[in-house]
């Protein structure tokens, strides 16, 4: 086991259970509420899978259009600077190949799951507060058959509550939570955080993730019950490649731009941190940066699944892969470029 990747498990009892057992409140939601169907589920797996031969032979090739089309704009100037420590909770391994369509090697890469902790002058906040420690029991059976097995990270799951305890935090000391997304492994640590703690997330994420009988692949509702929600809007000028911002505090230290795509309220959190570096948190617009040096989507098997807007998901990563030098991209399964961050 490599150092550094945090295996420990204590027992720390936090969050919306506790709470509601004390609170003699209602149970927290049933994660099957809002589950989309199995067979349905089943035909859309087998396009996914008949598509991919074929694209590991020959990768979706780039827009040179497009490309040759972004001119990124200068880095914004920052008053202010955070502090930005990532949170690792568990991991699995992935062939290349699938991660980054038709890399032509056979190597397996690790893929993480975790949380952001980021420190501004004003706030303490979890960009995608990640994963509750049971997320096995408590929300991976939201997703149906067979995704949740495609998907499902190695036990054992360290715990947001114990993530945050590693870094000498309670999870009372989280002012708010910030999501580029609202898929279940960016958003069940909520599950552990009391209620109170609110979620940011871009309007146009939330109307997707709850409008509707069932809930879109990646989403599972339970974990978002009854929580405060502040709605954003990317309403400022372009940044970078980005075509729409948000600056979160209004001191350029914190800049929300759009990632569309993955899901169609994916934002990208561009950080001003404290050792001089910039740092884009950039969810899982891709899962490896590897995808925004060769310019490739996930494979069908499973990016059709989980990227709600393939073309939208491809043209995003041209604008990452646009970028100017010296903007550190971490996706928020990439595990060597959150290690490096731990
Ligand atoms: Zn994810």
């Amino acid at each position: 086991m490599e150092k550094g990747f945090p295996h420990r498990r204590r027992s720390h009892t936090v969050g919306a259970v506790t709470e509601a057992i004390e609170d003699d409140v209602a149970a927290p939601a049933d994660p099957t509420t809002g589950r989309p169907g199995v067979l349905g589920t089943l035909f859309r797996c087998c396009g996914a899978l008949a598509a991919t031969p074929g694209r590991l032979l020959r990768p979706r090739r780039p827009d040179q259009r497009l490309l040759a089309s972004l001119t990124p704009l200068p880095v914004p100037a920052a008053r202010v600077t955070v502090g930005l420590r990532t949170l690792p909770q568990s991991r699995t391994s992935a062939p290349v190949t699938i991660v980054a369509e038709g890399v032509r090697s056979l190597r397996t890469v690790y893929t993480v799951y975790g949380a952001f902790l980021v420190e501004h002058p004003k706030a303490r906040f979890l960009v995608d507060p990640g994963m509750c420690a049971n997320v096995h029991e408590r929300v991976l059976p939201g997703q149906p058959f067979p995704l949740g097995l495609l998907v499902s990270p190695d036990k054992p799951v360290l715990g947001l509550g114990d993530a945050l305890a590693d870094a000498e935090l309670d999870v009372t000391d989280i002012d708010f939570t910030l999501a580029t997304h609202l898929h279940w492994d960016h958003v069940s640590g909520l599950l552990e955080l009391p209620d109170s703690v609110e979620l940011r997330v871009t309007g146009t994420e939330y109307d997707w993730a709850m409008a509707g009988p069932h809930a879109p692949y990646g989403v599972v509702r339970s974990p978002l019950h009854d929580r405060r929600i502040a709605r954003l809007t990317l309403d400022g000028p372009p940044v970078l490649t980005f075509t729409a911002s948000h600056d979160l505090f209004g001191d350029g230290s914190v800049l929300l731009v759009d990632l569309a795509g993955h899901t169609p309220g994916s934002i990208g959190v561009l950080l001003a941190v404290d050792d001089g570096t910039r740092v884009l948190l950039a969810g899982d617009a891709v899962w490896n940066s590897l995808q925004i040096e060769l310019i490739r989507e996930k494979a069908p098997m499973p990016g059709q699944l989980f990227d709600a807007d393939r073309a939208k998901t491809f043209e995003t990563i041209h604008r990452l892969h646009a970028l100017p030098s010296g903007i550190e991209v971490i996706a928020a399964h990439d595990y060597d470029a959150m290690l490096s961050r731990a």
